[in-house]
């Protein structure tokens, strides 16, 4: 049985996943988030998702995958690797971590194809392109294609942000009525600070980049 009331979504408990997971609120009777535990510098993430499901009513579970980390060591894992600054010319970052997206994805359509459920939905992003080749359309379209078939089972993987960058992802946000519990309560920073963050890390910056351009282009509306 086929169940398109249902949907699961993958939560890092960041501005991205976060904003999804409402966006997904909004349209599924139900909503169920799953995160994964690859050995992240900072626990603090998967706490700030576990709070903010619990805050919401959201069924919620943590996956362990520090096998990821095991295979592919990389700086969002590593306190002794320092994150990259500015996307490399060749090649990926040291913040990407490889396959995992695919392995997370894949994970959450083993679960959900247990409970009968076809929908998806992650935060990836092609806008603010950092050279993750796993946060194209192009690479979605693939493995939804290719879980379907590895599962011989019709999979619906949505990504409300492929197309917009952080200024509307902040848009989005307040759309969905949630501008304040994404602002204070998700944590995207690399030094694991919550809310506004460090303000110096790559993300950081990005994330307050889009922030003071939402802010200012809705305060002249
Ligand atoms: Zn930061």
């Amino acid at each position: 049985m086929k169940n398109k009331k249902q949907a699961v979504v993958i939560f890092s408990g960041g501005q991205d996943s976060t904003t999804c997971l409402f966006w997904a609120k909004a349209r599924y009777e139900e909503v169920i988030a799953i995160s994964f535990d690859y050995g992240q510098r900072h626990k603090k993430e998967l706490e700030c998702a576990k709070a903010i499901a619990e805050e919401y009513g959201v069924e919620h579970h943590i996956f362990d995958l520090s096998l990821l980390n095991e295979l592919a060591p990389n700086s969002l894992t590593r306190s002794d690797i320092e994150v990259d600054h500015d996307a490399p010319e060749t090649g990926t970052p040291n913040s990407f971590v490889d396959g995992r997206n695919m392995v997370f994805l894949t994970y959450a359509a083993i679960f959900a194809k247990q409970r009968g459920i076809t929908d998806l939905v992650t935060g990836v992003s092609q806008s603010d392109f950092s050279g993750y080749p796993d946060c194209r359309d192009v690479f979605i379209k693939s493995l939804n294609a290719t879980l379907n078939l590895a599962m011989d089972y019709e999979f619906d993987i949505h990504t409300p942000l492929m197309w917009i960058d952080k200024e509307e992802t902040w848009a989005l946000a307040d759309e969905l009525g949630v501008l304040d519990v994404i602002h204070d309560k998700t944590l995207t920073c690399y030094n694991g600070i919550v809310g506004d963050g460090c303000g110096n890390c790559p993300s950081c910056k990005l994330r307050k980049k889009g922030y003071d351009r939402y802010m200012s282009h809705r305060n002249k509306k």
